[in-house]
């Protein structure tokens, strides 16, 4: 008995069903087709209507890789369901274990008067703006109700190193819950470093606390963005760091950066910049104008495309950099590339559907209010409470899965929000209900007028389009996703 031939096992050209897939255009000549379980391929343009029309013929390399993807399928939809749907479960795994970082804003004290401050910061020696300590013990049984096994408390402030006795209180507090509850915890310090001490950084070390801190470019810049008396030059900053890796190690030490409009022209300076401080990555984040920092006038402000013109040219700058041997990466890039290459969810808040506002994120206020998100207590400074959703002497159950909580948490569920639905990139975008809520007047949000979508659509593109044209790039960008 003789084996058929290959070509037998195949099916009769144009015998298969199509599975549910979603298109978008990239260029003129070329088209990003995905699967629901997240599989992608860039293809020339005209392809998703030849596979729609079953004009795939079963001989192509193509019709094996959209077999594969789940595009289509030869031997019925159900025989994939289970397979799918496990892909599916995968790529929503943050849903399981719910709310994992939980940001204690310790104090509204801060010794810089930084101009794009979302806050309204408070003078050093107003101690009614530090939270009590009956709200910070109320906060810590909250964070502990939460089922997730990993807890990351991270303390915010204005500047938390000016109540330092608070945070200290905090992470004690939260230890001596945790001899009971026996989750992994991790303690996150975000601070300008300015005032850092010998005593707080032996405190750090003892309770291994990573702290991070902002840094936005060049000295100039860098001086401009953050003025205070004292210790707010870029000088006193790189000595900090300096010590602060020496006595917990370079990987306790991380930083961010606020794209201000005076950025926009020098890439290439806050990179260099950050390399030589020390540091082997940076995240390009463009300016929330949330907040305190709503009152900012033209000369503060820029437009989503400026941005993109800015991250585009950083972005280039930095592959350009690892062509010629460096390792440095860029964190949002490194983000979506983790959407595009793993099937697995990359807990970032902003990139999550349903929305990672309470289902990833929940922040503790000076005051004792509960908030969803970071963003949604600076909305809170300019007297708007939308996303409020009690007090940390509330019940959790009322807090993270009441009335309010379920409405906005709803609202981020891109796969039924109009726009998001049929979008091609859906798989790896998310939502940003605050900047829905101040460019529409309501939580769902407009579509074409959109910053969130005008962002992540622009960055998408420039990554997809750099991935299909420019192999030792895509190779590059590959390597981040692992990062
Ligand atoms: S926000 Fe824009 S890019 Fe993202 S899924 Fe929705 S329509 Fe697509």
């Amino acid at each position: 008995m003789s084996l058929k031939p290959w070509a037998a096992w195949l099916p009769k050209d144009g015998d298969y069903q199509l599975l549910p897939f979603k298109f978008h255009v990239l260029n003129d000549e070329r088209e990003l087709i995905v699967s629901e379980p997240g599989d992608w391929l860039v293809v020339p343009r005209g392809t998703t209507d030849r596979i729609a029309n079953r004009r795939v013929k079963s001989d192509e390399p193509l019709f094996q890789d959209l077999l594969g993807g789940f595009f289509v399928a030869t031997d019925g939809a159900p025989a994939q369901l289970d397979l799918m749907a496990a892909r599916y479960r995968s790529r929503k795994g943050h849903l399981d274990s719910f709310t994992a970082l939980h940001i204690i804003v310790i104090t509204l004290r801060c010794n810089f008067s930084c101009h794009y401050c979302q806050v309204s910061r408070q003078t050093e020696d107003r101690t009614q703006f530090d939270m009590s300590e009956p709200d910070i013990d109320a906060a810590v049984a909250l964070i502990f109700s939460s089922p997730s096994p990993d807890l990351t408390i991270e303390f915010q402030g204005v500047e938390p190193l000016a109540a330092f006795d608070r945070v200290k209180y905090a992470v004690l507090s939260a230890l001596q819950y945790n001899a009971k509850a026996r989750r992994s915890v991790r303690f996150v310090i975000c601070s300008n470093l300015s005032l850092l001490t010998d005593e707080m950084l032996d405190f750090c070390r003892e309770y291994d606390i990573v702290l991070s801190t902002s840094l936005d470019g060049p000295a100039t810049l860098h001086e401009m963005n953050r003025s205070s008396k004292s210790n707010g030059d870029l000088a006193h900053l790189a000595s900090m760091l300096t010590k602060s890796r020496r006595e917990l190690g370079a990987e306790k030490i991380g930083a961010l950066m606020t794209t201000s409009k005076a950025a926009l022209s020098q890439p290439e300076a806050i990179v260099d910049t950050y390399i030589e401080l020390g540091f082997d990555r940076i995240f390009l984040r463009p300016l929330q104008p949330y907040g305190f920092a709503e009152r900012l006038q033209g000369s503060w402000r820029y437009s989503v495309a400026q941005f993109l013109g800015f991250y585009k040219r950083a972005l280039s700058y930095i592959l350009q950099l690892n062509r010629e041997g460096r390792v440095f990466a860029e964190d949002y890039a490194s983000i979506v590339l983790r959407r595009l290459y793993s099937p697995f969810p990359v807990g970032y808040v902003d990139l999550q559907s349903p929305t990672g506002m309470i289902t990833a994120v929940a922040v503790y206020n000076y005051d004792g209010a509960v908030y969803a998100s970071d963003e949604s207590r600076m909305l809170a400074e300019s007297s708007d409470y939308r996303f409020r959703l009690g007090t940390v002497h509330d019940d959790y159950e009322t807090l993270f899965h009441g009335e309010k909580a379920r409405e906005i948490v709803g609202a981020g569920v891109i796969e039924g929000l109009a726009g998001c639905s049929d979008c091609g990139l859906q798989a790896f975008c998310g939502s940003d209900l605050i900047r829905n809520w101040r460019e529409t007047g309501e939580l769902y949000g407009h579509r074409p007028t959109s910053s969130f979508c005008e962002l992540n659509m622009g960055i998408q593109e420039f990554l997809l389009n750099l991935i299909d044209t420019d192999p030792e790039s895509a190779r590059i960008l590959k390597s981040w996703a692992g990062r």
